[in-house]
């Protein structure tokens, strides 16, 4: 590893003084592979904490583990070892039921490449947690409203994925992921394939989700403007949490992404 856990000291999990943990990994080790010389050791040994009602930025290298923590945060992959929580619920622990109610009705996942179903429309696509969670019920329409319209949807929603550009696949996979108002939205990369406009929307929408209902963020990103966005900043390489920055700004991560990679 870099120079920078010698010149600086260790980082802490993300502490946050007061606050519930709305999610933590700890001691998170993933290794994909066999073993042997293929094994490839995604997660090392990671302690991270995300505090309820806080915007948190991931951030780190192609490959240094970012969607594999999303990944078995959500409880979408399983740790070698380690344990993963939500709220008060160990995963490890859940039976595959549990699990799927637990992240039917907690989590809001953004995936990197979408995961669309082609078969759907963009209004169905959006709508289709809702149909599983609601079972009948009403959905709230001002809501989905609201939702579309933060990602500049409204004219493409009888749309299939195949008849979309990837921002809007992608807007579509970002109202997805809040229209049932999980505690916790989980976002890889959520802004990647948008122009700046586009995604200082999304972004700035992910902000008022925290401010004003509550919510939890993750978000993988690469990007120092939206890494700006959030309450704090974490750094991964080779699996492991390197650095943390608390209220970052553009520049301030800017120069934190140099020094790791120098
Ligand atoms: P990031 O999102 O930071 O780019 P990933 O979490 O996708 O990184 O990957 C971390 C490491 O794990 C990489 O070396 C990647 O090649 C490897 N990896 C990820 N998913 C798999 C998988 N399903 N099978 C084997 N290796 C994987
Ligand atoms: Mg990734």
């Amino acid at each position: 590893m870099s120079g920078v856990t010698a010149t600086r000291p260790a980082p802490a999990a993300h502490p946050a003084p007061g606050r519930r943990v709305a999610a933590a990994a700890r001691s998170a080790t993933k290794i994909y592979g066999a073993g042997g010389d293929t094994a490839v050791r995604a997660l090392d040994g990671i302690t991270v904490e995300f505090p309820e009602g806080r915007f948190t930025a991931v951030m780190g290298p192609s490959g240094s583990g970012k969607s594999t923590l999303l990944h078995c945060l959500a409880g979408l992959d399983s740790l070698t070892s380690g344990q993963v929580v939500i709220g008060d619920a160990d995963l490890g622990s859940l039976s595959d039921k549990q699990l799927t109610l637990l992240r039917r009705d907690r989590i809001g996942f953004v995936f990197q490449s979408f995961n669309l179903v082609p078969t759907l429309t963009a209004e169905e696509n959006i709508t289709l947690p809702l149909a599983l969670a609601l079972a009948g019920r009403r959905p709230d329409r001002r809501w989905l409203d609201e939702v579309v319209a933060t990602v500049g949807l409204a004219d493409r929603l009888t749309h299939r994925p195949s008849e979309l550009s990837g921002g809007q696949q992608q807007r579509v996979a970002v109202a997805r992921a809040l229209v049932t108002r999980p505690e916790i939205i989980l976002a890889d990369e959520p802004t990647g394939n948008l122009d700046s406009r586009a995604g200082a929307e999304i972004l700035g929408f992910l902000r008022r989700a925290v401010l004003e209902l509550g919510q939890t963020v993750v978000m993988v990103t690469h990007d120092p403007v939206a890494a700006g966005y959030a309450d704090a900043a974490l750094f991964l390489a080779d699996g492991r949490l390197v650095d943390q920055l608390e209220a970052p700004t553009a520049a301030g991560v800017l120069d934190r992404l140099k020094a790791l990679g120098g």
